[in-house]
């Protein structure tokens, strides 16, 4: 009973991420689900990224929280178009909250969407949001074991991205452990070891990021 009662509600939700799917298709906008615990960097990724997009790739966020502002604050203060979602409690973001965001978002003025889901390694990975990619980001504090312990997370990803590479000797983090726990559950997803703060490995990263952008934009301009 219990799982028939989840898939409906699966089902439902997939109905709409591909609603919102075809409609960020039309605008030719590329969708990023951002997925990770609290803390590893989540906002920090998007806003290092977005600084360094090329001007004609114009960003916008979608920030899931269970509550508060702090996070869209940040976002809108570099003047980056930002939908805030507050949860109230709800440790995921899904379909129909990202489209009531979407109808708030300027899409046409828009190349790339970056959506930051609730921090939480678990059911994120279950709701298809209508996203493009699925990214993953784990940080260097929390230990080379999440892999390990959070497969379906890392199964589900296109790509992973491990954060605050500058402390990896600070947590005395094995990153071959790391790779190795990802390849387990996902031999396709690259992992990009990167810091927010020194900028290092960004560079490596966009552009894996920005060669799926072109895609979604010729995707925009066949329709
Ligand atoms: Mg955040
Ligand atoms: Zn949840």
């Amino acid at each position: 009973m219990k799982i028939a009662v989840k898939k409906s509600i699966l089902s439902a939700n997939d109905r709409v991420a591909g609603e919102n799917r075809a409609r960020l298709d039309a605008a030719g906008v590329l969708a990023v689900n951002l997925m990770a615990s609290p803390g590893a960097g989540k906002t920090s990724v998007i806003l290092a990224t977005a600084e360094r997009l090329p001007v004609e790739v114009r960003p916008g966020v979608i920030e899931g929280d269970l509550a508060s502002r702090i996070d869209a604050d940040r976002v809108a203060g570099r003047g980056i178009p930002v939908v805030q979602i507050n949860t109230g409690g709800g440790c995921h973001l899904d379909a129909p909250m990202v489209r009531s965001a979407l109808a708030q978002l300027p899409l046409d003025a828009m190349e790339v969407l970056f959506i930051e889901n609730v921090g939480n390694l678990i059911c994120p990975a279950e709701f298809d949001l209508g996203a493009h990619l699925a990214v993953v980001i784990a940080s260097a504090p929390e230990g080379h074991d999440k892999p390990y312990k959070y497969p379906g997370m890392f199964a589900r990803a296109d790509a992973v991205v491990l954060n605050k590479a500058d402390l990896l000797d600070v947590f005395a983090f094995d990153l071959d452990d790391f790779r190795r726990g990802v390849a387990l559950v996902n031999r396709k997803a690259p992992i990009f070891v990167l810091s927010c703060r020194t900028a290092d490995g960004l560079g490596v990263w966009m552009d894996w990021m920005l060669d799926r952008q072109r895609d979604a934009a010729a995707r925009g301009e066949q329709r």
